[in-house]
């Protein structure tokens, strides 16, 4: 992968770039399963790896591979990998760098599925888990010996916490621990952790990067031995590879996304801060409000919890809200709402919500694109009649 151009931002990167055959401006999508060869020599001399021929679509596909360089100059990584969901691209690392025994560091409100991925599957082969507060740098730094695995997620699933992501990576270094962060909340255009350090990025491109609620996608971007070590061990027999229709979805929401974040962070905070002086809002959790020194963010992304006080059914809240739809997921064009309460009653073990002590009175916000205005109306007379 050639170096991002220093003089051209993410902005112009992402509309400039795309110039395709016959000139075309958008991705031609490879509608196609495998690719055939012109001769005998020239098949064998793919398998001994002397080629990059495109073979099967399982593997290789060239939509696919656009979407990659894309997201390697957007990280700053050497290489990226496309998955067709974000948790098919967290258990595609985490499953293909560890083994039997290991010891896997991570932090505490992590990603629901991410939590039972460790707690199951990896349980089943004997890997440990320890969870740390992330905000507890030292903690995690005396837990860092003999583990294999540092997995961050700044800020957190709930309750956006951040993480000294440039000093975890070096006391990580030190320790010899792999680094793997999700960078879903803020995307590349709002934190770059590779930059610092950070061995593997994780993203589930379901959210902002496609941005129309379309898709079910994930992107893994880093260093190039650690892709390459996924792609010879480990993805090509899990089979969870994007598709070239959804690669194009997804390089069609990376066009607008610099926009799009815009509009969320503005209009995510006009309410943040209309919420914070509600009378019955207790607690409002956004990492705007108190950034941390250390912070690597460079804006502010739409996703956000608030916590109120016994006045308000919860319930009744969510039920009278309109613009605000009840859903999970979040990234796309419209305003979502998601009750910590579900959570902590949703079937199955083990709970994140439950074994983190997520708060009972917590409700997460989507702010979508929506006018702002009419957003805050709908939030304002939900509260006054819940
Ligand atoms: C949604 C989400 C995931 C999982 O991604 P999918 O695309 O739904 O598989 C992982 N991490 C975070 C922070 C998420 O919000």
């Amino acid at each position: 992968m050639a170096d991002k151009d220093p003089q051209r931002s993410d902005d112009t990167l992402l509309v400039h770039d795309e110039r395709h055959s016959e000139g075309a401006v958008a991705p031609p999508i490879y509608q196609t399963s495998l690719f055939t060869f012109d001769s005998y020599q020239a098949m064998v001399d793919r398998f001994r790896g002397d080629s990059d021929q495109p073979v099967y679509s399982r593997v290789d596909n060239p939509t696919v591979s656009i979407l990659h360089d894309k997201m390697c100059e957007l990280e700053g990584g050497d290489k990226a990998l496309a998955f067709s969901s974000g948790i098919a691209a967290i258990s595609n690392a985490v499953l293909g760098l560890i083994e039997a025994g290991d010891h896997i560091v991570c932090v505490k409100q992590c990603y629901p599925d991410t939590y039972r991925l460790l707690q199951v599957i990896c349980a089943r082969f004997g890997i440990t888990t320890e969870f740390v507060d992330g905000t507890d740098t030292a903690a995690i730094e005396a837990a860092l010996p003999g583990a294999k695995l540092l997995y961050l997620e700044s800020p957190t699933t709930w309750l956006f916490e951040e993480q000294d992501i440039k000093a975890l990576a070096a006391l990580a270094k030190a320790a010899s621990v792999t680094t793997i962060i999700d960078n879903s909340w803020a995307t590349p255009i709002f934190q770059k952790p590779l930059e610092v350090g950070i061995d593997l990025v994780v993203h589930s491109a379901s959210k902002y990067i496609s941005g129309h609620s379309d898709t079910v996608a994930g992107v893994l971007v880093g260093k190039g031995s650690i892709i390459d070590k996924l792609v010879l061990e480990t993805t090509p027999y899990l089979g969870a590879k994007l598709s070239a229709q959804e690669a194009a979805l997804l390089l069609r929401g990376l066009r607008t996304l610099p926009l799009r974040l815009q509009r969320h962070q503005e209009s995510a905070l006009m309410i943040v801060n209309r919420l914070t002086d509600h009378a019955a809002v207790t607690n409002v959790h956004h990492p705007a409000l108190n950034p941390a020194s250390y912070s690597l963010l460079r804006g502010y992304g739409g996703l956000f919890s608030f916590e109120v006080d016994d006045s308000i059914d919860i319930p009744t809240f969510c039920d009278a809200l309109s613009l605000f739809r009840l859903g999970v997921s979040w990234g796309g064009h419209e305003s979502l709402v998601m009750p910590a309460e579900v959570s902590i009653n949703q079937a199955g073990s083990p709970s994140a919500a439950v074994d983190f002590g997520v708060p009972a009175r917590l409700v997460r916000l989507f702010v979508g694109l929506e006018d702002p205005e009419e957003l805050w109306s709908d939030l304002e007379a939900a509260l006054n009649n819940a």
